[in-house]
């Protein structure tokens, strides 16, 4: 083994230097010295490569522990063997020759990647009720599945894919330029490295099926219109392992003939005869889970507004509920017999005097 150079001297970069320092120092080289740009130049090529292996060692906190103490013999009786070439040296760093250079490593198109499945939405309409109090409910849906009968693979079940003849079954096809050579998606077999000639009858290859699934939904109390349910994993079923998708069902409320809806308040008008309004009593007014007895005061106006604490809806996010807002409006009337009408007309007689003396 000739004499390695010291990593922080390759680097140019001090002993003490930080993560971000070393990074910073480690791109700038390798930019200077990327085969691309420097063809068919040896000088270069090894230049490159040391960067690579100096940066591997001083941007890992153990390996460069491992050389602060021992040095390069350190590393090898750690069994830190450098890299074999530049696939592994593209492999190791996609991430920064990625957004430096604006190309594939092809590190994470492999044949096999995991993929999320989709994201679904389903709209849903419910009642004033249900959205106040909180219900559970079934929605049928239509989504695609793992097809049974070939197990995702889209071959009619007894056949295989047959190789891809353009990549060997790689996925991936090396396009050179210079002496360094890119990797990129077959367009032959879309990466996918074989090719269905008996496709699976129940899917038409495709792998997956359209099915339909009943889920089961529970509505928390207090929704509103524009609100948003997440249901983990009801998406579309992931592929080669990948998570499924989620189900977003987005809540519609439809209107009530009796409620009105504000913030967590829900809010009512009551009807009461012009002789409650004027004498008092108590009235009946409905709530979200029932009935309840409302005290009117003497000489309540239309438009008064009491308040039932604690009687509105559920807040949706903390604990406890909205009020009750109830307005009264005062009823007049419109058929009288002779003799209300007769008592009416002594009761402005009285009126009158009243105001008269
Ligand atoms: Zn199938
Ligand atoms: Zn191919």
């Amino acid at each position: 083994m000739t004499s390695k150079r010291c990593y922080f001297e390759i680097l140019g970069v001090e002993r003490s230097a930080s993560e971000d320092e070393i990074k910073k120092s480690y791109r700038k080289l390798a930019m200077q010295y990327h085969p691309d740009r420097n063809p068919d130049n040896k000088e270069a090529e090894e230049k490159f490569k040391e960067a690579a292996e100096a940066y591997e060692v001083l941007s890992d906190p153990q390996k460069r522990d491992i050389y602060n103490r021992y040095g390069h013999e350190g590393l090898n009786g750690a069994g830190y063997r450098g890299f074999s070439g530049f696939e592994d040296i593209f492999s190791s760093f996609g991430d920064i020759f990625g957004d430096v250079f604006g190309f594939s490593t092809g590190r994470s198109r492999s044949r096999s990647s995991a993929q999320a499945g989709a994201d679904l939405r389903y709209d849903l309409d419910i009642s004033f009720m249900d959205a106040a109090l909180g219900t559970t409910t079934e929605i049928d849906l239509e989504k695609y599945t793992l097809c049974t009968t070939c197990q995702g693979s889209g071959c009619e079940p007894g056949t295989s894919p047959q190789i891809c003849s353009r990549c060997n079954g790689r996925g991936q096809v090396m396009q050179s330029s210079g002496f360094f050579s890119i990797s990129t998606t077959c367009p032959q077999c879309r990466g996918q490295g074989g090719v269905i000639t008996s496709p699976c009858k129940e899917c038409s290859g495709a792998g997956r099926v359209r099915i339909r699934k009943t889920v089961q939904l529970k509505i928390p109390a207090g929704v509103e219109t524009g609100s948003r349910l997440r249901l983990r994993g009801e998406g579309e079923e992931g592929v080669h392992g990948g998570p499924n998708g989620d189900l977003y069902v987005f809540i519609e409320v439809q209107p009530h003939d009796t409620f009105d809806r504000s913030g967590d308040d829900v809010i009512c008008r009551v009807p009461i005869t012009f002789v409650q309004a004027a004498l008092g009593g108590s009235v009946e007014v409905p709530t979200l889970t029932g009935k309840e007895k409302l005290k009117i005061p003497r000489g309540t106006p239309t438009g008064k507004i009491f308040r039932l604490k604690g009687q509105g809806i559920a807040h949706l996010r903390g604990y406890g509920r909205g009020d009750q807002i109830i307005e009264t409006v005062v009823t007049i009337p419109s058929h009288l017999t002779r003799k209300q009408e007769e008592l009416l007309r002594e009761f402005e007689k009285l009126s009158g005097q009243a105001a008269a003396g």
